[in-house]
């Protein structure tokens, strides 16, 4: 056992997916690489939103506006999240004036969320 395979997250050898788990086409990989890094940041603030009403509870922390700061960590992911690339577009290869991804073939968790056909 052991090599340099074993300290590589495995991850790394996997091909980028979408939110359907669906591998994406090669010109769209970076994007959906994309999509991992930013769901790593999410998760990291969710982390600090975490560590902060921890340090909040400790004798050096009491100072800290705990619910303000927990909520403006809690902003910041549900701001990321909003637009990290979701899924492929259904559009065909010849549409560039989608009006659901303009024109980029993927669509944001928002955008996508906005092609949802209407509930009633
Ligand atoms: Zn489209």
């Amino acid at each position: 056992m052991g090599g340099w395979t074993d300290i590589v997250p495995s991850a790394l050898f996997i091909m980028p997916t979408d939110a359907y788990l669906k591998e994406v086409p090669p010109r769209l990989s970076q994007v959906f690489e994309g999509r991992r890094k930013l769901l790593d940041i999410c998760e990291a603030l969710g982390l600090l939103q975490a560590e902060i009403e921890y340090v909040f509870t400790q004798p050096y922390g009491h100072r800290l506006d705990c619910e303000l700061l927990s909520k403006q960590f809690e902003q910041l992911a549900v701001s990321i999240a909003a637009e990290i690339p979701h899924s492929q577009c259904d559009c065909p290869p010849s549409e560039r004036k989608c009006p659901k991804c303009e024109g980029r073939r993927w669509l944001t968790a928002t955008q996508h969320r906005q092609a949802l056909p209407v509930q009633k």
